[in-house]
């Protein structure tokens, strides 16, 4: 989802009608930690709450999703809640649909700068399918991601998206990172909350 910052991610929209950052109302947007709440309620200046809302799973689900995504591991150990990011109109509200993701490359979500990657379980960092339920999907999907249409290899993926493998795995080990802190400041006692009145409250929807 980088989107402003690379050539292909901002040609997307104009040639897909659409881009990463554009959901459906079944769709989901990235997985927050608080690393990424804290990070961008800083420089955005922005409270927590006018970007970031709460999914409640339940344990089966949240132990499902972290078994399919090993770089979450740890994430659910407290409390079956995702953070992500609201939506406006069908939209992450960091998007400006003329220009991009209005926040700086270094202050996106981890899992944005990933996206459209994702470690697998089985060691392979291979393409994301929540939204598209297969790799193949996500391969041949129309308006899935044009940076997946027009690169079929890893490396030539995560270089239309300005990175290497080696930044990739990376970024990978910062987010393992920030979900071990996640894990940490989620704990009962630890007193953090994600900086929204009510942050530790079930209020969301689930799916
Ligand atoms: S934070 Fe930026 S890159 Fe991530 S979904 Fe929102 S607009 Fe897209
Ligand atoms: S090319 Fe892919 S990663 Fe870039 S904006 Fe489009 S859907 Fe997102």
């Amino acid at each position: 989802m980088e989107t402003s910052s690379h050539p292909v991610c901002a040609r997307c929209p104009r040639v897909l009608g659409t881009s990463c950052c554009e959901v459906r109302e079944d769709e989901k947007l990235a997985t927050l930690t608080l690393a990424d709440v804290e990070r961008i309620a800083r420089h955005a200046a922005r409270s927590a709450e006018i970007f970031c809302e709460d999914e409640w799973l339940s344990e089966l689900e949240a132990q499902r999703y972290e078994a399919r995504r090993p770089l979450y591991e740890g994430y659910f150990r407290h409390q079956p809640r995702r953070l992500t990011l609201r939506r406006k109109d069908g939209a992450c509200v960091f998007l400006d649909r003329a220009r991009g993701c209005t926040l700086g490359p270094e202050v996106r979500p981890t899992a944005c700068r990933l996206y459209p990657l994702e470690l697998w379980p089985d060691g392979v960092w291979s393409l994301q399918v929540e939204r598209h339920g297969s790799v193949e999907a996500a391969r041949t999907a129309p308006g899935s991601c044009l940076a997946v249409e027009e690169a079929s290899e890893l490396e030539p993926l995560a270089n239309a998206l300005g990175m290497t493998r080696a930044q990739v795995e990376a970024l990978g080990e910062q987010l393992r990172e920030e979900v071990k802190r996640h894990a940490r400041d989620t704990a009962p006692g630890a007193g953090r909350t994600d900086g929204r009145r009510g942050g530790g409250r079930r209020s969301g929807t689930s799916y």
